[in-house]
Order: C-alpha cells, then structure tokens, then sequence
C-alpha cells in the first residue's frame, strides 16, 4: 500500500466527462489499496478568463482582489472532483487552500508556500477518504488567500508530496511525459523516460512549462518521487525525474530544448562605468519584486557601459517607470529602452559537462538560419540565447534537428 498524490492539470479537469474519467482512475488505485490524495486545477482556460474579467474591471488589477478573483477557479473543480468520487461510491472530502492550511509568503499572484499542515489529511486519509485539494492556492499568516503563480498546481502537489511523505507524485497533464522540447512546437520531439532532476530544472527554469519550476525545486529539496504522466491514456509509464546521474556513454549530450516567450529587454545606455552601478539599477527593481533573469553588461570604447537585462514581460512597464523616475536622473544614463520582441531558447543537458564545442554548435546552427543572438547565458548544463521572437520557432527546430533530438 502507498501514499500517492495525483495532480490533474487544466485539460484533465476540462469537463464533466474528463472528471469522471480521473474519478475511475483514482478509483482504481483506491481498490489496489493505495491511500490517494488527489490536487487539481481549474478547468483549461478559466484561470486566464477570470483574469481577463479582472482587467476589464482594473487594467492593471490590484494583486490582492486579483488573487481572490482566480482562485476560484480550482474551488469549482475540487468540488466537482468529489462529487465525482463520491458519485463512484468512494468517501471523498474536497479543501480549498486555506482549509488545508497551505501557509505561504504574502507575495500575491506568485506566493511560495512555506508550510502545509499535513494534520487533516492524514486522518482523513486513515479513516478511508481520498482527499481532493485545491492546486494553486494557499493562505498567508493574516488569513488572505494568495496564488502561486502560473502553473502552480505542480507545486501544490509536489509540496503536499513531500508534507505527506508520499511514495510518489504522479503529475497527469495533456502529453504522456516530457519531451526532448514541446511537441506543440516540433511533432518530431521524442518522449525521455527518464530525466535528471538538474535538467528538469533547467528545462523548467528555461520555460518548459510541463513543470512549473518551484515543483522541481520541491522533488529535489525532498527528494520525492515525481512523474509526468498522459491522463488521456491510462497505459504508459510516463517520464520519471530521476536524482542519479547515469554514467551512460550514449547518454545524449543534449537532454532537451526549452523556450520562452515570456520575457522582455531593457537596456540602460551610457551607464558611467564605476563600482555600484549594477547595485544602484537593480536595488530598486528587486525592491519592487521584480525577478531579473538574465544580464550583461558591455563597457564601450567611450568608457561608458551598456546595461542589459531581462524581466517578464507583465513587469517591463513597471520596470522601465522605475528606472526611469529613480535610476535614470541619480547615476546619469542617456537612454533606457524596452523591448517585449524577444524570447529565449535554451539547450539543456548534463553531457555538457564532459563534451566540448557545444556552444559553437549552437551558435552555428543559429548563424546558418541568419538568427541574430541578442543575449547569451550559460551555466554548466545549460547554452540560452536570446533571440528575435520572430524565430522563435525556427530555432527551436533546426536546433533540435542539429543535437539530433527526434524521433529515431
Ligand atoms: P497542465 O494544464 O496539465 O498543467 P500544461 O499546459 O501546464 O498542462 O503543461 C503541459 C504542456 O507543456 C504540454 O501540452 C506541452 O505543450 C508543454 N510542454 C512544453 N515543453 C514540454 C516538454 N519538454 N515536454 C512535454 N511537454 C512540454
Ligand atoms: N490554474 C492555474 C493556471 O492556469 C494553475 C495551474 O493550472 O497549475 O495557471
Ligand atoms: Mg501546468
């Protein structure tokens, strides 16, 4: 007998008859007498709907009532998840968030949990009930409910994964495991069974959206068990994230490609090059809890610096009022610019650390299409470039093709 937490992602939970179908799977597991807690999402699309209402109310709306507007959605499925179960004849009993007591941070619409109060849940689950929990969702010390940010049902489940010591979190989404890169994007993209947990959170990381990141974050600081699984099939073993690196010479160099569309540019030019500059652009950005992702800095032949980095694209506005109400005037830069035409595309494998020439592959595969790399970034397992949006799509393919990531 085992624990297990099974999350159902947005299209899992779409409709009533997909409901059903995850209530018979649950159902299954229950009678090999397996304990299950079961963490969902909304319905696909509902989330962006109400944060669309949102905006038609307040275009830039206030992130507490925000939060309070799209947590709704997963109120609605774990309902009818139960309802679901218990219409099987299984005891099932649905907890929002805050029922459960998911303590985290007050950062509303990207709050990281803190706690979990496992206590309710395993006495129901020893007195025969499979617990339903809200994804997304938690509370924060004064009792005000806060959201994960995107995609956070992963790190709903991964979290009470690791509160409840589970055997193992089995993620259920729309494709049957990870992918060497979205197969959206390229049909030729082949499924990894399995995956280190370093490259899984470099993919994640990078925007491979399959993870949301802070659920890698959480399998590897607890070392649970995850899988990705199809819900749509009930075959397959899906793709395990594993923790040990195999010592396997046809190990692929390249693991996987990543790509994100999410971020934007601002360049600050003509930055007097002196100790404490990069502190006195980027103090005042982290201070409004911006997360700065990439950055470089070029130092021009007149002496002066060029300042780049990048931030998500709902915060460039924000960003570049900063910059130029407190930053500009105070160190003395010409000229600050946004630029949301970007994106990222990153190859990701831990074979990097024992090949060479990896970087000059991918700069000339780039190169032979015409693209133009705007940004770099590496780290050991990792080559990221930014590029114009525009070919986005073609990168993504003739660098697949060039690592030779398809399909054998
Ligand atoms: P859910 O609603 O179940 O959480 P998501 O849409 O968040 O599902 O994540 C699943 C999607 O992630 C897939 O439909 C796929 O398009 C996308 N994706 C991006 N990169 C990958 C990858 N490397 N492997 C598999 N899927 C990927
Ligand atoms: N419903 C939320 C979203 O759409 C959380 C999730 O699906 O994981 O981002
Ligand atoms: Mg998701």
């Amino acid at each position: 007998m085992a624990l297990i937490v099974q999350k159902y992602g947005g299209t899992s939970v779409a409709n009533p008859e997909r409901i059903r179908n995850l209530a018979g799977r649950v159902a299954r597991y229950k009678a090999m007498g397996h304990k299950i807690v079961v963490v969902v999402s909304a319905m696909s699309g509902e989330t962006n709907r109400l944060i669309n209402l949102a905006k038609e109310i307040m275009p830039d709306p206030d992130p507490r009532e925000l939060d309070m507007m799209v947590s709704t959605g997963e109120q609605v499925t774990i309902g009818m998840t139960a309802l679901a179960l218990i219409e099987l004849g299984i005891k099932a009993k649905s907890y929002t968030g805050a029922q459960v007591k998911i303590l985290t941070d007050d950062a509303y619409t990207k709050a990281r949990i803190l706690n979990i109060d496992e206590h309710n849940i395993k006495q129901d689950l020893d007195d025969g009930y499979v617990v339903v929990v809200a994804g997304f969702q938690g509370v924060d010390a004064k009792g005000n409910i806060t959201t994960l940010g995107r995609g956070g049902s992963d790190t709903t489940g991964v979290a009470l994964a690791a509160a409840l010591k589970a055997d193992e979190c089995q993620i259920y989404t729309d494709v049957d495991g990870v992918y060497t890169t979205d197969p959206r994007v390229v049909p030729e993209a082949r499924r990894l069974s399995k995956i280190t947990f370093e490259e899984m959170l470099e993919l994640a990381s990078q925007g491979s959206k399959v993870l949301q990141i802070r659920s890698v974050e959480f399998a590897g600081k607890y070392k649970v068990k995850l899988r990705v699984l199809s819900s749509f099939q009930d075959e397959g073993d899906g793709t395990l994230i594993t923790f040990e690196e195999e010592n396997n010479m046809e190990q692929p160099i390249i693991s996987g490609i990543a790509f994100n569309r999410d971020e934007a540019k601002i360049t600050v030019l003509g930055v007097p090059d002196r100790p404490g500059i990069a502190y006195q652009i980027l103090g005042p950005i982290a201070e409004a809890n911006v997360d700065v992702d990439m950055i470089i800095q070029n130092t021009g032949a007149d002496g002066t610096t060029d300042f780049t980095f990048t931030v998500h694209k709902n915060e460039m506005n924000k960003a570049l009022g900063i910059l130029r109400d407190k930053v500009q005037g105070h160190i003395g830069a010409r000229e600050i610019n946004g630029d949301d035409k970007i994106a990222k595309v990153s190859i990701v494998g831990v074979g990097m650390r024992s090949h060479v020439g990896i970087a000059s592959q991918m700069f000339r595969t780039l190169a032979e299409e015409g693209i133009n790399i705007q940004m770099i970034s590496t780290s050991e397992i990792k080559i990221a470039v930014v590029i114009d949006e525009k070919y986005l799509e073609l990168a993504v393919r003739i660098l697949h093709k060039a690592f030779e990531l398809e399909e054998a």
